[in-house]
């Protein structure tokens, strides 16, 4: 039985420790067509055959406009009309894709996500955000539209690259930041490794920050409140994305260390809290440094979503377990950045 999630748009069904092999009972087979991209094609060919499929090219260099153009035509060669349903089949450049494309579509048709990276089951494909990126500026064009079902296959992370799984916990180490000082203990006392060989210890954990990021969105759907604490990190940690090429995880993981130290400032975090965070990212090997070119991220910083006026919105810290959101004026922010070495 699935777990049903409430949005004001619409309920999702969200089935847990399901199997691929359930989608013949949800929807029918006649009206789907599934989108993954090349490297999931490859390692899950036999999932696909007979089934229509549209395949992307993999990575987030192609989470464009051209690609979303390019899998339009495929759905119009395929015959996709309004009864059509849409499944994205991958990380969260599928999802995301597949939600943008799958909404603007004949104005709209059903999707649904079978996300397979961590990151895409913990965070990409819960919230109804989907979109695309412009040039350097990550997620710039999207809509917000939920997918009508979510189906967790751990069985999917047998093959996730070993980077990816370290890319995918940066995002669940800042959920434990934010919202779950148990989680953050909880992940002190285990490691990515004994998560890779337990695809059953894995999915209780992804269940436990799927239910975080369900609970935040749902009591926030337009970003006035608390959903704005779900960027902690993600304000520098997507500048240095977009400067460095670093994978995302990484990035985000180098954001919240600078949070950290921006929290340590502007909002009396304690140096302790600072240090058992950056133990945890590096205990997920996750990188901690803070060495790129300050003057290129701050560029893209101006641009950033979240600067309102001559302020940035920015996430800081009150303790392990609590965030907030504090306008900091960008001046200031530019000093301080400045001095984080
Ligand atoms: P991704 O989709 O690029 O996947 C990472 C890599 O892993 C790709 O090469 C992919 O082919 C491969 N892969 C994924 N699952 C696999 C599997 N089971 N087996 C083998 N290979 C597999 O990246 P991602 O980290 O999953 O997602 C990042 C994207 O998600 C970014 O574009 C980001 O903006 C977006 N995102 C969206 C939201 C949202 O709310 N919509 C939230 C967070 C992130």
């Amino acid at each position: 039985m699935p777990v049903q999630y409430r949005f004001s748009q619409k309920n999702i069904d969200c089935y847990f420790d399901g199997d691929f092999s359930i989608l013949e009972n949800i929807v029918q087979k006649e009206k789907v067509i599934f989108v993954t991209d090349e490297n999931i094609y490859e390692a899950h060919t036999g999932k696909f055959i007979g089934h229509k499929t549209i395949i992307i090219k993999a990575g987030e260099e192609f989470k464009n406009q051209q690609t979303a153009d390019t899998f339009i035509v495929e759905l119009i060669n395929l015959n996709a009309d309004r009864q059509s349903f849409i499944i994205g089949v991958g990380g969260g450049v599928v999802t995301d894709l597949t939600g943008f494309a799958a909404s603007i579509y004949m104005r709209g048709i059903k999707f649904a996500f079978v996300p397979t990276s961590i990151l895409a089951m913990v965070d990409a494909s819960v919230g109804g955000k989907n979109g695309i990126d412009v040039g350097v500026y990550k997620n710039l064009v999207g809509v917000i539209n939920h997918p009508e079902f979510l189906l967790y296959d751990y069985s999917f992370l047998q093959t996730l690259p070993h980077g990816e799984w370290v890319n995918g916990f940066a995002e669940i180490i800042k959920h434990a930041c934010i919202k779950d000082r148990d989680m953050f203990d909880f992940l002190q006392e285990n490691s990515l490794s004994k998560f890779q060989s337990s695809l059953n210890e894995a999915g209780k954990l992804i269940r436990k920050n799927v239910e975080i990021k369900y609970n935040v969105v749902s009591q926030d759907e337009n970003e006035t409140g608390d959903r704005k604490l779900l960027n902690f990190g993600h304000t520098i940690g997507h500048a240095i994305e977009n400067i460095s090429k670093l994978p995302h995880g990484s990035a985000i993981s180098i954001g919240m260390v600078a949070a950290c130290y921006i929290s340590e400032k502007i909002n009396n975090l304690a140096t302790g809290d600072t240090k058992k965070i950056i133990n945890l990212l590096q205990q997920y090997l996750l990188p901690v440094q803070f060495d790129f070119d300050k003057e290129k991220a701050w560029r893209i910083l101006q641009h950033d979503k979240k600067k309102t006026g001559g302020d940035m919105n920015f996430v800081v810290l009150d303790h392990i377990g609590k965030a907030s959101v504090q306008s900091i004026p960008m001046k200031e922010l530019y000093q301080i950045f400045n001095e984080i070495t």
